[in-house]
């Protein structure tokens, strides 16, 4: 049987953080919980939510933590991730959230706070030019676009430039992940569970990089339990 695990990624806008928590979530087999394409999903059906959250997404500003809590706590009362466990991308991204995630998870913990390290230079070359699935979120780049312009390869979804990957809301976001976020690091590294992995480099390489490390980390921290 392969193990659950409870995960959460962390890296800068453009790391590749979703693209790497996809593959983690098959190999781990657990579910991906992606708050930014849960509120993007709630945006295009119209729902409530989706109508208190679109301004500060199209802005690149961070929603309130109230409502973003209120969000992740019915996603994970739900039964696959009460069982199995998740990786978590796009949550937690402030000090406030990371203290109620802590107290959501329990009686659990966190496996592991995974932080994919990329410099600055790269992510807004990667940020100005992706363009993603609105169905299943696959990235596209200019050096791999999809084989038809506008069609997902992977579900035939269309394919789109995000409405926040544009110059100012992409600054207005790496402003907010140094500032709120970047704290996660100390705060989960004095708890002892921060990984730090490399981001750069071929999207495959940097699959194994994370896989290897977090099955060293996961079979040593489940040995220690026993
Ligand atoms: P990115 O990491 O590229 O900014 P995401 O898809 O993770 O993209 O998030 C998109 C937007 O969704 C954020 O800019 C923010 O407005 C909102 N959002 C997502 N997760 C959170 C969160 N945990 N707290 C506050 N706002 C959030
Ligand atoms: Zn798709």
């Amino acid at each position: 049987m392969i193990p659950g695990a409870r995960l959460v990624m962390l890296g800068k806008q453009g790391a590749g953080k979703g693209t790497q928590c996809v593959r983690l979530s098959r190999h781990y087999v657990v579910p991906h919980i992606s708050t930014g394409d849960m509120f993007r999903a709630s945006i295009r059906t119209g729902t409530r939510l989706g109508v208190q959250v679109q301004s500060y997404i199209d802005s690149g500003n961070l929603i309130p933590d109230d409502l973003v809590i209120s969000v992740i706590a019915d996603r994970l009362s739900q039964p696959d991730t009460l069982g199995r466990g998740f990786v978590l991308d796009g949550f937690p991204r402030t000090v406030p959230q990371a203290e109620r995630l802590g107290d959501l998870v329990r009686p659990h913990h966190l496996d592991l706070v995974v932080n994919i390290t990329v410099p600055t230079s790269l992510v807004l070359e990667r940020l100005a030019t992706r363009m993603v699935c609105v169905d299943c979120q696959t990235n596209y780049s200019p050096e791999q676009s999809p084989k038809v312009q506008g069609v997902c390869d992977v579900c035939g979804g269309e394919v789109i430039h995000r409405k926040d990957d544009n110059e100012e809301a992409i600054r207005r976001r790496l402003e907010l992940y140094e500032t709120q976020t970047q704290p996660l690091i100390d705060y989960y590294s004095d708890r002892g569970i921060l990984l730090e992995v490399d981001g750069v480099g071929p999207v495959d390489d940097v699959t194994l990089r994370l896989i290897q490390n977090l099955d060293e980390y996961l079979v040593k921290g489940r040995t220690h339990e026993s």
